[in-house]
């Protein structure tokens, strides 16, 4: 028997989210605004609609959920965020939380009961918010989001935990995990993929295998200060030159490192160069390196490759390089049996059941600290995202949410 989703009630639904934006700044609704609040209002109504009893975590999750048929059994969830970054898009997160709802009322109205107690999920703040962190409302769940993210303030001086308790979450509550392994049965989240590969096979629905790991480390050259006029070049103990060459050698790395056996990229997005004068050479490149992969093993080697194929470069000038790990979170492989139930779905309703790496990191990433995670990509134009030009297809979204759903199917009826 094949459950169907409403289609069109999907799209409507995602369509009516993005009206609580910015006016002057389509598409933002950042969480802890009022445009986010009236957002959450909305879709407590909607949870109730779909036949979900809505509310708040201690993190101010939104959280709806119907009781299962089998007493004792750990919720399956499902759902994604709907705040955004600024300009940002109608899909990013929001076609997950969509896809859930819709989800939960189609199984509602076609008189579905499942074992598992449902979840439908918004988290809080997915996107880097105005206090640094990002992930927060999973990351509470997980219990990984630590006391310095939780005293960091932003612009106007307050503090992220009071700004959790401003939309309903419980400060008191936070110093602990507040689901602990075994208490979700399996998370699933719909996302759009935010790059290119479903688009350019053809596909309306991917599975992801693996989210990336994160590793972001300060790398540094260290030189000599000189007058850019009377210094001859054979002289120089330029940072900056050494530094160009330590960037170069990251992104070939990583363009050799990659397949092989994960997926593998390499950013230098921020530098720092002193004295940063005309007239000087420079004496100092201080560079943040982020780092990402679905191997654990190839985040850990990086750094020594790198320093290996720099090596001759540097020494060429005298230049110093030292490399600091200042943040790391682990690659989350995605769980086989979710990744199989997916599978097995997406072929059933004739898709490919492509699987694909996550480069992106995502709520999922975090719950699966303490959960079997799945992940449902559906393409994007372009890959464009994080702009106000980013679309998916009504069709897609459709598509992706039905695989979800008979996989959710599939695992009520399967997982204790
Ligand atoms: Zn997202």
């Amino acid at each position: 028997m094949m459950h169907t989703l409403n289609p069109d009630r999907l799209w409507a639904r995602i369509e009516a989210l993005a009206r609580f934006t910015r006016p002057d700044l389509p598409w933002t609704r950042r969480a802890f605004t009022p445009e986010f609040a009236a957002a959450r209002a909305w879709l407590a109504e909607n949870f109730a609609a779909a036949g979900l009893a809505a509310a708040t975590d201690a993190a101010a999750n939104l959280i709806g959920r119907r009781e299962g048929s089998v007493p004792g059994l750990a919720p399956l969830a499902v759902g994604s965020h709907c705040d955004t970054v600024p300009a940002g898009g109608r899909f990013d997160g929001i076609a997950g939380v969509a896809a859930a709802l819709e989800i939960a009322q189609s199984f509602a109205e076609a008189g579905i009961a499942l074992r598992h107690p449902l979840e439908v999920i918004d988290f809080l703040s997915e996107e880097p918010s105005d206090y640094g962190a990002s992930c927060i409302g999973s990351r509470a769940m997980a219990g990984t989001l630590t006391p310095a993210m939780l005293a960091a303030r932003n612009a106007e001086d307050e503090p992220l935990i009071a700004a959790i308790e401003r939309v309903g979450g419980i400060p008191g509550a936070l110093a602990e995990p507040l689901r602990r392994p075994g208490e979700i049965a399996a998370f699933l989240e719909l996302h759009i993929e935010q790059n290119t590969v479903l688009e350019s096979r053809g596909e309306a629905v991917g599975i992801v295998s693996a989210i990336v790991g994160i590793h972001r480390l300060r790398l540094t050259v260290t030189g000599r200060t000189d007058h850019a006029g009377s210094t001859p070049m054979h002289a120089r103990h330029d940072a900056l030159v050494g530094a160009a060459r330590v960037i170069d050698a990251a992104h070939r790395l990583a363009r050799e490192m990659t397949g092989n056996p994960g997926y593998v990229v390499a950013t230098v997005g921020r530098i720092a160069v002193s004295p940063n004068a005309a007239n000087a050479i420079p004496g100092r490149a201080e560079m943040i390196l982020d780092l990402r992969s679905t191997s654990d093993d190839v985040l850990a080697r990086f750094p020594r490759l790198l320093r290996e194929a720099t090596a001759p470069g540097l020494a060429e000038m005298d230049l110093a390089f030292a490399c600091e790990l200042i943040t790391r979170a682990r690659p989350a492989p995605c769980a086989p049996e979710i990744r199989e139930a997916l599978a097995t779905a997406a072929r059933a309703q004739g898709h490919a059941a492509l699987e694909l790496p996550s480069g992106a990191g995502h709520d999922a990433m975090q719950i699966a600290e303490i959960a079997p995670v799945g992940m449902v990509f559906v393409p994007c134009r372009g890959g464009r995202s994080h702009c106000p030009e980013e679309w998916a297809e009504a069709a897609d979204i459709a598509a992706g949410a039905q695989v979800l759903a008979a996989a959710l199917l599939d695992l009520d009826a399967r997982l204790g």
